[in-house]
């Protein structure tokens, strides 16, 4: 076998290896793989952005609650006050009338505070439902993704004898190939799978580009190392 030919075989070899490699990760069970894990990392992503607008609107709901104690706390001291004045002969009417109003004022705050504070806790918990039912399915998704992966990795072991031969046909291959020619397809192989090209006519057989004919005689002669002028793999007889 030429020094050509070697080099083709070598190729062949790795691209083997690279396509079961590939057929790995296109196996229905892979993809399937992958769609469990998008699904698990956007099901995480919504139950924090839940928990964290649950814990905020808590915040707001203990503020609002504060509020609320203090209103009463105000219409208690308000309502005694009004009792002592209707026992006190000195009370005018006008005093009277001034309190009944503020302790008017201070009910309808309450009212509408405790409003508020009804329709906050009517969201945290609709809210904590919600992180329920996305905890539970995130909860699923992820035993789907595990008992998933679990059968990719059966899928990588059933491939392992194939891969084992492919590479020992690799090493044997590549014992063929001359030094010098070996490092430079190692240096082509860096950006390209298929470093190694054959002479389609008078194109290149990688890219598909029209050759001169100096370099398609060059080529054919088989003496020459030559590279195509466009893409720059190796060609070869
Ligand atoms: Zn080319």
């Amino acid at each position: 076998m030429n020094q050509w030919e070697a080099l083709w075989e070598y190729q062949q070899a790795n691209l083997a290896l690279a396509k079961l490699n590939d057929n790995l990760k296109s196996t229905p069970t892979y993809k399937k793989y992958l769609r469990l894990k998008t699904a698990c990392k956007k099901y995480q992503e919504m139950l924090n952005a839940l928990v964290a607008q649950l814990n905020a609107k808590l915040d707001d709901a203990n503020m609002v609650s504060s509020r609320f104690s203090e209103l009463q706390r105000q219409y208690e001291l308000e309502k005694s006050e009004l009792d002592i004045m209707e026992q006190d002969e000195m009370t005018t009417s006008a005093e009277a009338a001034e309190s009944k109003r503020s302790i008017e004022k201070l009910l309808t705050s309450i009212k509408s505070i405790a409003q508020e504070l009804r329709s906050m806790l009517n969201w945290c918990s609709s809210t904590q439902q919600r992180i329920n039912d996305t905890a539970a399915q995130l909860e699923a998704a992820t035993r789907d993704r595990e008992a998933t992966k679990q059968l990719c990795e059966d899928e990588r072991k059933q491939a392992v004898p194939e891969a084992e031969r492919i590479k020992a046909d690799i090493l044997a291959k590549r014992a063929e190939v001359p030094d010098e020619l070996l490092k430079k397809y190692m240096a082509l192989a860096a950006s390209k799978s298929n470093p190694v090209a054959r002479l389609d006519g008078n194109t290149c057989g990688g890219c598909h580009m029209s050759l001169s004919s100096i370099v398609v005689r060059q080529v054919s002669s088989g003496n020459n190392y030559v590279e195509c002028e466009n893409c720059r793999r190796i060609l070869i007889p």
